[in-house]
């Protein structure tokens, strides 16, 4: 029996591990001078002016849009091929969600769907305040698009760029927020960089940061200046508005520190398994992933279709085939809209008729640092058995 050789899997060194012990010794096990120092060590890889780190990429999507003014009566637009926490960030808020339907190509947003939904919501008085784009797999999203057409239709652009921590775009890192109010990173375990559970909002708005930072520890602040009376004495603080503790450990950081000298290395393997499927999966009856020309993708995930056309198996057959031969592939995403407590919102199937399509052909294949050379083969003979049989051409 093979073992199984899962989707994806977290890189846990000895340094890393010497890290999160130091910390255990130290003074600081809750947010602290690592949590910093970490924040420290994201921008300036990213190349932005602020990070915030918090609980989860989760927690970092509702104080994003909290920090915007996002409430009842606004609206966000997502895209539905994401973690339903790109969409569930509108609803804590209280505003109302959509989606814009995917590009077949990038298999992210499409600009030019984007464009048609702005034209018609403005025409009805129904644009958004925020559009959230996600990096699906670690591509970046056309976010010179998106920046054009959010000073044309009056929103804020917030990145997910969960899949995307080590990814390029235009020349500069995804997170660099050239083109948006702020990005979004994940630090779960499965992400190109984890601390367990984590996440990050960055940003270039000083304001935009400090609201970020009041917000993830209950809307306390400790600086005079935005305090409604006089200090009482030294241990004197203010809630002044509705937080939450959203809070980063040492510990967690300690961890995403450490991780963070190895994701170059991380973009580098990634980068080439993908080659390598490219090379090895390339007669086969799958659309593969194109590679952009300029940017660099961070490959969190290597999605491929199937030209179910060229095969007489179904989609659900050949999932269960791999699985069955210890491959354990996944998918995503389940477009956001068919879940249950949004179709009580009032969505119907078909709302995103290519993201559909996209989810009836898609199957993510493991790709992460790790996977060696022998295992990527044992994938692509698993494919070629199971896709081989099924196809005409076998
Ligand atoms: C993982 C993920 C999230 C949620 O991240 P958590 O850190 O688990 O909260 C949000 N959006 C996308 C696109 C993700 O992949």
């Amino acid at each position: 029996m093979l073992k199984q050789i899962p989707y994806a899997r977290q890189s846990i060194s000895e340094d890393d591990i010497a890290e999160v012990v130091r910390v255990l010794r130290s003074d600081f096990l809750t947010q602290g001078p690592t949590v910093e120092a970490f924040e420290l060590a994201v921008s300036e890889y990213c190349g932005v002016k602020y990070a915030v780190a918090v609980s989860s990429a989760t927690a970092a999507l509702h104080l994003a849009c909290l920090a915007l003014g996002l409430r009842a009566g606004d609206r966000l637009w997502t895209t539905p091929n994401t973690f339903v926490a790109s969409a569930n960030c509108a609803l804590y808020c209280g505003a109302s969600i959509d989606f814009v339907d995917i590009d077949p190509q990038t298999l992210n947003m499409s600009a030019d769907a984007l464009e048609a939904r702005l034209i018609d919501a403005k025409s009805k008085g129904l644009l958004p305040s925020i559009v959230l784009p996600v990096h699906f797999a670690g591509r970046s999203a056309p976010m010179a698009r998106f920046d054009e057409l959010s000073r044309i239709y009056g929103f804020r652009l917030v990145e997910d760029a969960s899949h995307a921590l080590g990814g390029r775009y235009g020349g500069k890192k995804v997170g660099s927020c050239e083109h948006s109010s702020c990005a979004i990173f994940s630090f779960h375990a499965v992400k190109n960089v984890t601390t367990g559970e984590g996440g990050m909002v960055v940003t270039n708005d000083p304001r935009l940061a400090d609201e970020v930072r009041r917000l993830r520890t209950h809307g306390i602040t400790r600086d005079p200046v935005l305090m409604a009376s006089d200090s009482d004495g030294p241990w004197y603080y203010e809630q002044v508005e509705l937080g939450f503790n959203y809070r980063m450990t040492d510990i967690q950081a300690a961890l995403g520190i450490s991780q963070m000298r190895r994701l170059d290395q991380f973009m580098k393997r990634r980068n080439e398994i993908a080659a390598h499927y490219a090379t090895r999966l390339k007669s086969l009856p799958l659309a593969l992933p194109s590679i952009p020309e300029d940017d660099l993708c961070s490959f969190h995930l290597y999605v491929v279709r199937l030209k179910l056309s060229e095969l007489s198996k179904t989609h659900r057959q050949v999932f269960e085939e791999l699985r069955a031969r210890d491959i354990y592939v996944n998918l995503h995403y389940i477009p956001v809209y068919r879940h249950p407590h949004y179709q009580k919102l009032g969505f119907k199937a078909g709302h995103c008729p290519e993201s559909e399509r996209y989810y009836k052909e898609a199957i993510s294949l493991p790709v992460f640092p790790s996977l060696t050379e022998s295992d990527q083969d044992l994938v692509v003979k698993a494919l070629e058995s199971v896709l081989g049989a099924g196809s005409g051409k076998a």
